[in-house]
């Protein structure tokens, strides 16, 4: 299942030392800002494919079924596990979460460059099953700053907060697992840097 950088074509106009690194894994506490840098990506970006995931957490207002994500119910999600649909997926706070497997393989088989954002478990699962991927790791400035973003989003009850906080505090620790970490002060850098990353070609 690792071989897709080596037998895809290059993309056009890049210049190359070597084949691409076509999967990047965005990972990083709950609240650091992970999706609006990728909603920034969305909208300026076409030509990077952003994986949607499925979930069984209801839409927050402003989300619609299958841009966010695919919302979807337990028994849904059941289905997805057992029938060997999912990429890698994991439970974070009270709701699961999972990579649709063949949309992925079929941008990466075509040699087009893929995101994924997903939480620290599921980095971990990538990292064991396509080693090749590089994983990023998006830390918030400060610990009071997250705890400030996380509060001030206004769209979880406190326990749910609670809980992304708790949470927060062993994906920060996990930091040094990962390639490379970016820092969140600036939505645009971030971004940028990111982008960077995503199309740079490998040594
Ligand atoms: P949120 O509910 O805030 O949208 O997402 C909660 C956490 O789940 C975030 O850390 C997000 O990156 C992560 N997440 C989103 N999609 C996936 C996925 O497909 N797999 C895994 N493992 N985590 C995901």
């Amino acid at each position: 299942p690792n071989d897709f950088a080596e037998s895809a074509p290059p993309a056009p106009g890049t210049p190359r030392t070597g084949p691409a690194r076509r999967l990047t894994v965005l990972s990083g506490p709950s609240g650091v800002g992970k999706s609006t840098v990728v909603r920034e990506i969305r909208a300026h970006h076409p030509e990077v494919w952003l994986s949607v995931s499925a979930t069984t957490r209801a839409p927050r207002p402003g989300e619609t079924d299958g841009v966010e994500y695919h919302f979807t119910d337990d028994a849904g999600f059941d289905r997805m596990v057992a029938e060997g649909e999912l990429l890698e997926w994991a439970e974070f706070a009270g709701n699961r979460y999972g990579t649709p497997r063949r949309p992925v393989e079929e941008r990466l088989r075509r040699g087009e460059p893929v995101l994924l954002e997903i939480d620290l478990q599921g980095a971990r699962q990538v990292r064991a099953t396509m080693p090749e991927a590089l994983q990023v790791f998006l830390a918030p400035p400060t610990w009071e700053e997250l705890v400030r973003r996380l509060t001030g989003r206004g769209t979880e009850p406190p326990e749910v907060i609670q809980r992304r906080l708790d949470a927060a505090r062993v994906e920060l620790a996990a930091e040094k697992e990962f390639d490379v970490t970016l820092v969140n002060t600036s939505v645009s850098e971030v971004r940028d840097e990111l982008l960077a990353l995503i199309l740079e070609p490998q040594v």
